[in-house]
C-alpha cells in the first residue's frame, strides 16, 4: 500500500532513539523528508546517519521539549531547511515511575512540561501553517496509561490521559481544515527505556509472556502504525487513541 505521503515534511521529536527514531524511519521509508530532535548531540548525529539510508533529506535539531522556547525554534528551523511541517510526531521520554505519594511537586512540574505542555507547544507551533495549507497530520505518542490507570505510574496516568483529551478535543476543531489528530498508546516495546526499567533479559522475556501476542513489541511495530496514522490512507481516522500493545490491555472501548 502506498501511504501517499512521499515528499511531505515530517518533524519527530525525541527522534534519536526508540519509538521516535522508528517512526522517523517509517516516515522516511515512505518518502518523507524528516527533521528529528533530541537532547544528546552524539545520539542525534547517529540517528541522522541511520535515517539518511532512506535517501531523503534529513535534518536534526538539538532541543529539549521541556524548554518553553524549543517548539517554535524547531518548527521554524524545519521550515527553513525542509519546508513547512506537514506531519508532527510529538514524542519524548516518559515521566519517572512512582506512586502518587512518591512524586514531589517538582516531579509533577517536569512531567507536565515534558509530557503535556511540550506536546501542546509543538501543536501550537505547527497548527497555523497546517490549517492554512489545508493538510496536516499530528500523532502524539503516549502510553497505555492514557486509557488505564496503571499501578505505580501516577505521573504517566495523569499526563498521558490529558494528552488523549487534547487530541480528542483538537481533532474535532481542525478536521475541517484538513488536519487530523490522533494518539498512539504503546504497550511494552523493546527500547532503552524498557530495558532501563527491567532488570535483565529474563525479566523482559517473562514480561513478554504476559502479552497475548507472547512477546515484547518492536519499536518498528509502533513506527509503522504512526506512519499509517500520519498518512493519506488514514484520511477518515481522527481523534482516536490507538493501542499498539499486542492485546495486553483488557479495556473494551
Ligand atoms: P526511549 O527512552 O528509548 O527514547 C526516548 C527518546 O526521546 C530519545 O530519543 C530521547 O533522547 C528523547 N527524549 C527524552 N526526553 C526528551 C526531552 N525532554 N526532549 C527531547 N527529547 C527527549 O523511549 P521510548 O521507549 O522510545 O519511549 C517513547 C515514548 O513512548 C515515551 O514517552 C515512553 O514513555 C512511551 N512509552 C514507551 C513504552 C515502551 O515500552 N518503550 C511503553 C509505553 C509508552
Amino acid at each position: 500500500m502506498d501511504l501517499g505521503i512521499s515528499g511531505k515534511v515530517a518533524l519527530v521529536t525525541g527522534g534519536s532513539a526508540g519509538i521516535g527514531l522508528a517512526a522517523a524511519k517509517s516516515l522516511a521509508r515512505e518518502g518523507c523528508d524528516v527533521c528529528v530532535t533530541a537532547r544528546n548531540p552524539e545520539r542525534l548525529a547517529d540517528a541522522v546517519v541511520e535515517l539518511q539510508e532512506f535517501g531523503k533529506v534529513v535534518h536534526a535539531v538539538l532541543a529539549d521539549v521541556e524548554d518553553p522556547t524549543a517548539a517554535r525554534r524547531v518548527v521554524e528551523e524545519t521550515r527553513d531547511v525542509l519546508g513547512p511541517v506537514d506531519i508532527l510526531v510529538a514524542n519524548a521520554g516518559g515521566p519517572p515511575r512512582g506512586r502518587f505519594d512518591e512524586a514531589t511537586l517538582a516531579d509533577w512540574d517536569v512531567a507536565v512540561q515534558r509530557n503535556l505542555l511540550g506536546t501542546v507547544r509543538l501543536i501550537h507551533a505547527v497548527l497555523p501553517e497546517m490549517r492554512s495549507r489545508g493538510w496536516g497530520r499530528i500523532v502524539t505518542i503516549t502510553s497505555r496509561s492514557a486509557r488505564e490507570a496503571l499501578d505505580g505510574l501516577a505521573l504517566s496516568n495523569a499526563t498521558r490521559s490529558a494528552v488523549a483529551g487534547v487530541v480528542r478535543t483538537l481533532a474535532r476543531e481542525v478536521a475541517g481544515d484538513g488536519v487530523l489528530v490522533n494518539n498512539v498508546m504503546p504497550g511494552p516495546i523493546d527500547t532503552e527505556r524498557l530495558r532501563e526499567l527491567a532488570e535483565d533479559e529474563d525479566v523482559l522475556a517473562e514480561r513478554g509472556k504476559g502479552v497475548p501476542v507472547g512477546r515484547i513489541g518492536r519499536a518498528e511495530e509502533v513506527g509503522d502504525v504512526v506512519a499509517f496514522l500520519a498518512s493519506e490512507r488514514a484520511s477518515y481516522v481522527n481523534g482516536i487513541s490507538m493501542l499498539v500493545d499486542g492485546g495486553e490491555s483488557r479495556v473494551i472501548a
